[in-house]
């Protein structure tokens, strides 16, 4: 079989992290695999390296960030690949520019367009693993490119699409997808599946285990993806398609949360045609990204127009919309950037009624107050004061019985 392993910051975070991970990546080649490994930088790397840009500059240039943050996994591949040798495992490491992943040139945020497998095949049939740097690439003009944080996950995922792999074992620092983050819930559930749309929707609404990069990719290509423990064995969570996942799906699979977004209002707001797209329209030609919108009548006979944006641009978003503000006679932007929002996500939604009304009773009972409300097919988000936001999480995991069973 031909496998894509990917290890992440905290499996890679000391010599003798990496060591282990030798171990268990010569383990999957004596079986008979032939094994590409893909690495994150050592936990850590990635955000001193960011830190250290920042005193230099404070917006400094993307590709010099691409340039410093590809440094980090540059380091991994050289240090893995060396402990693989040491313990007779013959190994080869590549940077994303050796192998050569193409991508545009949208420094920090770029997207693959091609893989050149010719290396990686001619090493494996040579016996050899391959092991190549995650997060990066190389653009038409042989500028080095990153693929937003957390990007090694869409590199392996891609590496196995190219490569036609059998699976892509996606390897961190907890056993699997779970019902929720469990640093925040102690008791959440490891989910033997979950499905790609499922997956994607808690890693949109934040759950970080997996780069919706990574999800879109696999479900695209149908590739087999699973998410173990660099730490201890164990079956992991295989991530299937609706068809594949057999059993009837539970109402609610998992929550996830973020405390990445902020809450911008436009206040009285004239109450004729055309207001809406004065306020978006600036918003999208600055490429701020809008989340939950909701727009509500005053008694005055005005609108306030409410929607989230990341907690990144809300400063932005802000400044151009008081000029915009006073431009159409609105009283007022309010911006509120202590709001978490908590997502419910689940397939079976779709044939299941009296979900929101559940979940709006769990919070009412911890006198939680609901901001916004969004719905789609398969989720239902709310915006909250941040500093409820674990309590939500875990009302809601316990309303929706989530938890493990008692042993
Ligand atoms: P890596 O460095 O291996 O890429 P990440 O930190 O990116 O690891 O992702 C793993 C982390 O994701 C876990 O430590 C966990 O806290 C967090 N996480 C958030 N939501 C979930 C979830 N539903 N299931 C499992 N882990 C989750
Ligand atoms: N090192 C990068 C990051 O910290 C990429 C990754 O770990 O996937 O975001
Ligand atoms: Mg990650």
């Amino acid at each position: 079989m031909l496998i894509v392993q990917k290890y992440g910051g905290t499996s890679v975070g000391s010599i003798e992290r990496i060591k282990a991970v030798a171990q268990r990546v010569a383990a999957c080649k004596a079986e008979g695999n032939q094994v590409v490994v893909v690495v994150s930088a050592m936990s850590g790397v990635t955000n001193n390296l960011t830190a250290m840009a920042h005193e230099l500059q404070k917006e400094p240039s993307p590709r010099e960030m691409d340039m410093l943050l590809s440094t980090g996994e540059q380091t991994t591949i050289a240090l893995l690949s060396m402990a693989l040798q040491s313990i007779g495992c013959p190994a080869r490491s590549y940077t994303g520019g050796q192998v050569r992943i193409l991508t545009d040139s949208a420094h920090t945020k770029a997207r693959i367009q091609k893989i050149d497998q010719e290396h990686m095949r001619q090493d494996l049939d040579q016996g050899k693993v391959v092991v190549v740097a995650g997060f990066q690439g190389v653009d038409e003009q042989g500028n080095i490119t990153t693929l937003g944080r957390g990007g090694s996950d869409t590199t392996a995922v891609a590496l196995a699409a190219a490569l036609k792999a059998d699976e892509c074992q996606i390897y961190t620092d907890v056993d699997g997808v779970y019902t929720t983050d469990p640093r925040v819930v102690d008791n959440a559930r490891r989910l033997d599946r979950i499905t790609f749309e499922e997956m994607l929707e808690m890693a949109s609404l934040g759950s970080k285990v997996l780069q919706i990069r990574s999800v879109e990719f696999a479900g695209k290509y149908n590739v087999r993806l699973r998410v173990l423990s660099s730490f201890e064995d164990g079956p992991g969570t295989l991530i299937v398609s609706e068809d594949e996942s057999m059993m009837e799906n539970p109402v609610i699979s998992g929550i996830a949360f973020t405390r990445d977004e902020a809450k911008i209002s436009v206040v009285g707001v004239p109450d004729v045609p055309g207001m809406a797209f004065k306020v978006f329209g600036p918003i999208s030609d600055a490429n701020i990204e809008v989340d939950v919108i909701v727009q509500n009548i005053g008694a005055d006979n005005t609108n306030d127009i409410t929607f989230t944006v990341a907690k990144k641009d809300a400063a932005a978003a802000s400044r151009i919309l008081e000029s915009v503000a006073k431009e159409m006679g609105a009283r007022g932007v309010e911006v509120e950037d202590r709001v978490a929002k908590v997502s419910l996500v689940g397939v079976g939604m779709r044939s299941h009624a009296g979900i929101a009304s559940r979940m709006f009773e769990a919070l009412a009972k911890e006198s939680i107050n609901i901001q916004l409300i969004t719905t789609s097919e398969i989720k239902i988000s709310v915006v909250i004061e941040e500093k409820y936001l674990e309590l939500a999480v875990r009302a809601l995991h316990s309303a929706f019985g989530l938890e493990n069973p008692p042993k």
